[in-house]
């Protein structure tokens, strides 16, 4: 199956190495313990999980820190965020419990950031909450709705930066985190804002990167922010 779809993965935790997860070439064979996963992918029609999903999710659903590489258009936007549906479903902590969200996704542009707001809308289930943050909209609508007990955020850094140094969001109880298009995020240079807002999230979270390119620059960003990651990779790359 990997030699088939060019699907590479190492793994870059250093010393001991880990057994790095059997790709899942069928949906079946990773959400059947998940009924509402498995009966929203269906619903979508999709037939297979795309080759990044295939290898990244059995990944991630492990806790382990990912960084997905891979061209446009391979559904790497349901890479990340059906485990983390997950993610959100297996916390100890309970919603009312928690004092803000349990899941952040950072993506460079507004129109990004409605995209996934929408596939997220599309396949989360139960009654899971979700905001999209980004510049442009009334503030205070943003700001009512980031109080009223939200599971996930979806945003651009500008705008969220703005809102946490203000105290309108607390970042605090985000234990599952998501950098969105990396590459495209170093583009227009915000990576001061991400400091500032990965500086409030607890270290002991569990971080995935997705970029469609692997230069130097989003490299550093994967060695800053995530911890003894795996890298699924789909292509041909020079590590
Ligand atoms: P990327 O972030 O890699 O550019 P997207 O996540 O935006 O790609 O996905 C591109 C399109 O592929 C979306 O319309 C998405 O719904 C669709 N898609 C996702 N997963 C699958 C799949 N397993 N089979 C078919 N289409 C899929
Ligand atoms: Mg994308």
């Amino acid at each position: 199956w990997r030699k088939e779809n060019n699907i590479m993965c190492e793994d870059l935790k250093k010393n001991e190495k880990r057994a790095i997860p059997h790709p899942i070439c069928k949906f079946e064979d990773v959400f059947d313990h998940y009924p509402e996963v498995r009966d929203s992918v269906k619903k979508a029609g999709f037939s297979r999980p795309t080759p990044i999903q295939s290898q990244a999710w059995p990944i991630i659903l492990k806790g382990i820190d990912l960084i997905g590489i891979a061209q446009t258009g391979t559904g790497k936007t349901l890479v990340y965020l059906i485990p983390g549906f997950i993610h959100l479903d297996l916390q100890p902590v309970a919603r009312e419990k928690r004092s803000g969200p349990g899941m952040l996704v950072l993506t460079p542009t507004r129109e990004l950031a409605i995209q996934i707001e929408s596939e997220c809308k599309k396949y989360t289930y139960g009654d899971t909450k979700s905001i999209c943050i980004y510049g442009g909209r009334e503030r205070r609508d943003q700001i009512e709705h980031v109080t009223k007990g939200v599971d996930i955020v979806i945003a651009t850094p500008g705008t969220l930066s703005d809102l946490q140094m203000n105290d309108f969001i607390r970042l605090n109880s985000i234990t599952y985190l998501l950098l969105d298009e990396a590459d495209k995020m170093l583009d227009v240079g915000i990576e001061s804002q991400i400091m500032k807002i990965l500086s409030d999230i607890r270290p002991d979270r569990q971080t995935v990167m997705t970029s469609a390119t692997w230069p130097d620059a989003v490299r550093r960003l994967s060695q800053k922010y995530l911890k003894d990651p795996m890298i699924v990779y789909i292509g041909t790359l020079h590590l």
